[in-house]
């Protein structure tokens, strides 16, 4: 290691370090300008103003301790209050607020995990069924957890396939989760089928409305044909909502409710032995830091359902805008079904290679999510975006036709990359590759690696892909990718 940092011998000019602060994002994802398509869901400079004034009043307080910051314990009961209200909770309803979508998930499979020991202790090989395209929040789940995740097949539509869900069910699962939407093409799967299903397994069953959780109610009211997913179904037992996406408050600030005590009395942690005294917790963190709580708050009552009925019509024409313009031009197709709030596109001829497409977005200033099954981009739609539609239509429909003309650039840049990372079958590989690239990040000097000239990537994967063709010419392909 060349140099590395340390903490100053003395203290620098505060002044001075926000002015360097604010030069160093200058090259950060542009979200004000709605050019990101996922990541930041922001409002306005007004609402953003407001709710730094909120989190700012509690930026030192801990929620840890209820008993000492009263005021925290109860604006996060009325967070959860109005969440469950919004989703249609029965009076029973229950949870906490949790630092983000992951930690909602986390919590509640850990909750069912500890259900399962108490009420059928012979299971040894705990298992959650889901689906395919359920976020991998539920994989770190089972990875810290030791639960199985049993991923079920998805249809054409991008909803799961509910006979395969079915089959996968044996005596070793404890719950069943699924999405409302999942994040890949933003369709809802079919909840009320599954609720049945849970319903008739004796199955607790938790729907993820991480993404969708605080727009599709206000959709369902503007008349969006929704699916039903909610509290309404019967079966579901629990749903996250993350109020840091479309409740468009501070980071930090996600909901996980239950139907009622049973299944969140699970989630407590209480150690009674320990030196220090009792210690209580509710959800994953120990110190809860008090800004997103408040500023949740905050964001929920400043909005009202009539702020947030117009930013969810906002977002909602956009997403269909876009949707229909990216529909028009040859060469792209959306995937997903109408009442999705993401446009997702993929190619729909041979001649136009979306990682291509996708440099190209980058190169003209777009924020890129590339997806892999199939290859597509992925853009999450928020008020935000509104004024840049038309110009990032216009933008995409340049970069198609230079992809078309340009077929030599799938093989440069990260494009190739990236397309290699799509088709190699062998996801130990691509996990090896990935791996190293984040020791890379990580090492003592922490570099952000030039993906796309990373040599690590190529060798394994050029190496991967050699092995792949040649073993695909002796097992002929059962599946192909679709969604
Ligand atoms: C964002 C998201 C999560 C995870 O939430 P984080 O806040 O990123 O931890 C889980 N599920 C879905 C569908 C999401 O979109």
């Amino acid at each position: 290691m060349t140099h590395r940092t340390r903490i100053p011998s003395t203290g620098r000019n505060p002044d001075q370090l926000l002015a360097h602060m604010d030069q160093l994002r200058t090259a950060d994802a542009d979200y004000r300008g709605g050019r990101t398509w996922s990541m930041v869901y922001w409002a306005n400079e007004a609402h953003e103003a407001f709710l730094k004034k909120a989190h700012n009043l509690y930026f030192s307080d801990n929620a840890l301790n209820p008993i000492a910051f009263k005021s925290l314990k109860q604006m996060e009961s009325e967070v959860v209050q109005m969440t469950a209200d919004m989703l249609h909770g029965p009076d029973s309803a229950v949870g906490t607020m949790t630092s983000g979508g992951t930690e909602s998930i986390l919590v509640a499979m850990a909750a069912y995990r500890d259900r399962a020991r108490r009420r059928w202790p012979w299971i040894r090989r705990p298992n959650v069924v889901l689906p395919e395209t359920a976020h991998p929040a539920f994989d770190k789940a089972g990875h810290y957890f030791g639960i199985r995740m049993r991923r079920a097949a998805v249809l054409p539509t991008g909803q799961v396939d509910i006979r395969d869900m079915k089959r996968r069910i044996d005596r070793n699962t404890i719950a069943l989760a699924a999405s409302a939407p999942q994040y890949v093409t933003g369709t809802i799967d079919p909840i009320p089928e599954l609720g049945a299903l849970a319903l008739s397994k004796r199955l607790p069953f938790h729907v993820d409305g991480c993404f969708g959780g605080f727009i599709q109610p206000w959709l369902e009211k503007l008349g969006v044909a929704m699916p039903p997913w909610d509290f309404r179904v019967p079966g579901v037992t629990s749903i996250s909502a993350d109020v840091h996406k479309y409740g468009y408050t501070a980071k930090g600030a996600s909901v996980i409710v239950y139907r009622d005590m049973s299944y969140l009395r699970h989630q407590f942690f209480v150690q009674t032995g320990w030196s220090g005294g009792i210690y209580i917790s509710p959800s994953m963190r120990g110190t809860r830091p008090g800004g997103p709580i408040a500023a949740a708050w905050a964001s929920l009552q400043a909005m009202g359902e009539d702020g947030y009925l117009e930013i969810a019509k906002t977002a909602y024409d956009t997403a269909q805008h876009l949707r229909d313009g990216l529909n028009a031009i040859d060469g792209l197709r959306v995937l997903g079904l109408p009442h999705s709030i993401v446009a997702a596109y993929a190619a729909s001829s041979d001649e136009v290679d979306l990682f291509v497409v996708a440099d190209q977005l980058q190169e003209r200033g777009w924020s890129v999510d590339r997806q892999s099954t199939p290859p597509s981009i992925h853009c999450s739609v928020n008020a935000a975006n509104a004024p840049v539609v038309d110009e990032y239509l216009a933008d995409v429909r340049d970069a198609v036709a230079h992809a078309r003309a340009h077929p030599e650039l799938s093989t440069e840049g990260d494009a190739a990359m990236y397309g290699m990372m799509a088709k190699v079958p062998i996801r130990g590989l691509v996990d090896h590759s990935v791996r190293k690239i984040m020791e890379q990040m990580y090492s003592p000097d922490g570099t952000m690696p030039d993906l796309g000239a990373s040599e690590e990537i190529d060798g394994t994967l050029l190496k991967a892909l050699d092995l792949f063709d040649r073993a695909k010419r002796a097992i002929p392909s059962r599946r192909g990718a679709g969604l």
